[in-house]
């Protein structure tokens, strides 16, 4: 009994046992279940939330799409109206225009370059290029000259395949041409342009005709004027050489009027036609430079020199300021530099009635040692006014106007000035004020002539330390200034003779005085005296427009150590200065006579051989070595210049070029062929009147050494006598004769 009670004790503790695990059991699973429960509501709640969100969004969405629907419907309005207006353009121009794809098929195409087929075939849309060209070759539509079609066709195939297209022009068969213009598109599409030229093909033909009658116009009137140069110049030899013998002849006051008369008309003849040549010369791109080293600074003071007596009849000062810090030498055309220097300074001294003319040389060294130099030349002339500035470089252009009439000139000067300045590689301008005075000036890049070292090499010293320099004219007492204290001199400027003798009165003390001729109340010459007078010693040096009249005022009497003409060159007193330097203030003795010449050489007649058919031109030629000690023969052509030449011996021959019978060129050539292979040769100076360039080369290819224009200069005959003349033979030129 116990045995089973404690089994069924031992049952309902098992049992308890088991309700309590279950129960526990049972109580987990439920707060499981309610964990569950939660997480499902709240995910319940979650979808809820998204499913609000989507429907809110699909909305939206809804909108949007609605709102891209309305664009795209306004952008393919925009594209369509777009299209409309560039077909409406491209149907409106005249050219051309047609769109391939990718495969070369025709996807579009305007009326204008349909129309180039239009009668032949009709292309559609898809129609191939390679088929458009073969209908063109095919149909007759392109004139191919001749060609066989297929190499055309294969031609323009291959040209379309190229990346970047070459335009080509075709002609077709009714005499249209047409410029092809074809490009590829960044999308792989071709664009082809066919604009009709045939208009500006026409146009270009006549203009190309219209140039080609000009050309020839052109050149017949340069060779009218070289025939014109030499008819004319062969009888103003005769005119201004008779005339030049003439004035050396003795004869009443009115016979030496007409000479001189007939001698400067005639030399302003030839400086007209000499004028009209050198710009026809331009015009005709004929014009060559000989650039060859030579002096600026002494080119441009011979032009002045030669243009002083003209200055000096108005009273006008012609002053040369040239940069002390310059070289003077350079390398240009010095006979065209000179050209242009007397022109713009014969313009100034010209249109100048009073005041002065003033050449001033500026220039800065560029790096490649060639200096780009500034040439102006001022004066105080009637002006210019604004209007006419541009008008006056013109060919045959002259300000015509009351104040401008009364002056003689071609109107060509400035225009050839201009154009051999461009030529240099230089520019022309100029400044005026109407009744104040001009400035014309000019740029032009030169090389100097020597290296800088060689410019600067030591001379002489000057010795020199005070100077008084004497002028009425300012700008004349600053260049004179500045030239003498670059050479070490101290210089004590004086406007006028009272005040140099009051600056001596007060005790100045100068080494030299640079004194002016002209000058109001005292003259240069006076001041000089009243030095003298006054016990001065020192060199008086007077600077003068007109050396010689200066001397014959001053006459023996010696108050002046020396007379330079103005404008004074810097290298000239510079070497005066140098002299100076050497000579003792005082000197105790007078200076002894130069020592007599010795007695001419001995030896024979130098032999000069005259080739010249023109008979008054012999007899200038005669006359004008009459005073030679020579040997003179004439040819009368060119064969009998070689036979003369053959028997006689010449030491020098004058060749005039055209002769009858055999010419002067054929005459040398002969001459040279005949001295080939022996150490013969006789120098030969050809005297032309061809005055056009290209003549000097093909005279100089003949085997002439030189040559002379005419007319001719007896200064220039003696230069190449004297040049030539053989040492066995006695001197040719008269003692004392300055070549
Ligand atoms: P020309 O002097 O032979 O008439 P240019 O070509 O040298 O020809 O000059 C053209 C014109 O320019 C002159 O006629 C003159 O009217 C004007 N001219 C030139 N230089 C000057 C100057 N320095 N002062 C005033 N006018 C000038």
């Amino acid at each position: 009994m116990l045995e089973r009670l404690a089994k069924e004790r031992r049952a309902r503790l098992a049992a308890e046992r088991l309700l309590e695990q279950k129960k526990r059991e049972l109580q987990s699973a439920n707060q499981q279940l309610a964990l569950h429960a939660r997480a499902l509501s709240e995910e319940i709640v979650e979808q809820r939330q998204g499913l609000a969100r989507a429907l809110s969004e699909a909305a939206s969405l809804k909108g949007q799409n609605s709102q891209v629907l309305s664009d795209l419907e306004h952008a393919t309005s925009l594209a369509r109206i777009a299209q409309t207006r560039l077909w409406d353009a491209l149907e409106t121009v005249r050219d051309g225009f047609a769109v391939f794809d990718g495969n070369l098929r025709l996807v579009a195409a305007n009326r204008a370059w349909l129309t180039f087929f239009e009668g032949e075939i009709a292309l559609s849309q898809g129609v191939t290029y390679d088929a458009v060209l073969k209908i063109a070759a095919q149909h007759g539509l392109i004139e191919l000259d001749g060609r066989d079609p297929l190499d055309w066709h294969h031609e323009m195939t291959a040209r379309i395949r190229r990346a970047q297209i070459e335009p080509c022009v075709v002609r077709l068969a009714g005499g249209r041409h047409l410029n092809l213009i074809d490009r590829w598109g960044s999308d792989g599409d071709l664009v082809c342009l066919t604009q009709d030229i045939t208009i500006t093909i026409r146009r270009e033909a006549e203009l190309q005709e219209a140039r080609d009658r000009a050309e020839a116009a052109n050149r017949a009137k340069s060779a009218f004027l070289a025939n014109m140069s030499h008819e004319i110049r062969t009888p103003m030899n005769g005119v201004v050489g008779m005339a030049d013998l003439l004035c050396e002849t003795e004869m009443t006051e009115d016979q030496r009027l007409f000479a001189e008369t007939i001698r400067s008309s005639g030399e302003a003849l030839l400086t007209i036609i000499n004028d009209v040549l050198d710009y026809s010369r331009i015009e005709a791109e004929r014009m060559q430079l000989y650039p060859e080293p030579f002096d600026l600074e002494r080119c441009l003071h011979e032009v002045m020199l030669l243009l002083q007596p003209a200055a000096r009849e108005k009273g006008l000062r012609l002053l040369v300021d040239f940069d002390l810090f310059l070289p003077t030498r350079f390398i240009a055309d010095p006979g065209r530099m000179r050209q242009v220097l007397t022109n713009l300074i014969g313009n100034a001294v010209k249109f100048t009635l009073r005041g002065h003319v003033l050449a001033r040389v500026v220039g800065i060294e560029l790096a490649d040692e060639t200096y780009e130099l500034h040439v102006t030349v001022e004066d105080t002339g009637i002006g210019i006014a604004p209007e006419h500035v541009e008008h006056i470089f013109g060919q045959f252009n002259q300000v015509d106007s009351a104040s401008n009439r009364k002056f003689e000139g071609t109107g060509l000067g400035l225009a050839i000035t201009r154009q051999l300045i461009e030529m240099m590689g230089g520019s022309v301008w100029v400044d005026s004020v109407p009744g104040e005075g001009s400035c014309f000036g000019f740029r032009v890049p030169l090389t100097p002539a020597e290296p800088r070292e060689e410019v600067d090499k030591p001379s002489t010293p000057i010795r020199l330390k005070c100077a008084m320099v004497v002028d009425d004219l300012l700008i004349n007492r600053v260049i004179l200034e500045r030239q003498l204290e670059t050479y070490g001199l101290q210089v004590t400027l004086c406007r006028s003779a009272a005040e140099a003798l009051k600056v001596i009165e007060d005790g100045g003390v100068f080494d030299l005085v640079l004194t002016d001729h002209e000058m109001p109340g005292m003259t240069g010459l006076d001041l000089a005296q009243r030095l003298r007078e006054g016990g001065m010693r020192v060199p008086i040096l007077l600077l003068t427009s007109d050396p010689e009249a200066a001397q014959a005022m001053a006459g023996a009497g010696g108050d002046l150590t020396g007379i330079m003409q103005k404008p004074v060159l810097r290298s000239d007193l510079f070497r005066t200065l140098q002299d100076l330097s050497c000579i003792p203030p005082e000197p105790e003795e007078p200076v002894p006579p130069p020592a007599p010449e010795a007695p001419p050489e001995q030896g024979r007649q130098m032999r000069v051989l005259a080739a010249e058919d023109n008979r008054t031109n012999q007899l200038v030629f005669r006359k004008m070595v009459k005073e030679f000690d020579i040997a003179l023969e004439f040819a009368g052509n060119g064969r009998e210049a070689v036979e003369i030449w053959d028997g006689w011996q010449p030491d020098l021959i004058f060749m005039d070029i055209s002769m009858p019978e055999m010419d002067g060129r054929e005459a040398t050539r002969a001459i040279r062929a005949a001295e080939a292979g022996s150490t013969r040769h006789v120098p030969i100076v050809a005297l032309t009147a061809h005055a056009m360039a290209g003549d000097a080369e093909s005279i100089l290819a003949a085997g002439i050494d030189h040559y002379l224009t005419k007319p001719l200069k007896k200064s220039a005959i003696a230069e190449r006598i004297a040049a030539h003349c053989p040492p066995e033979a006695r001197p040719p030129l008269p003692a004392g004769m300055e070549v």
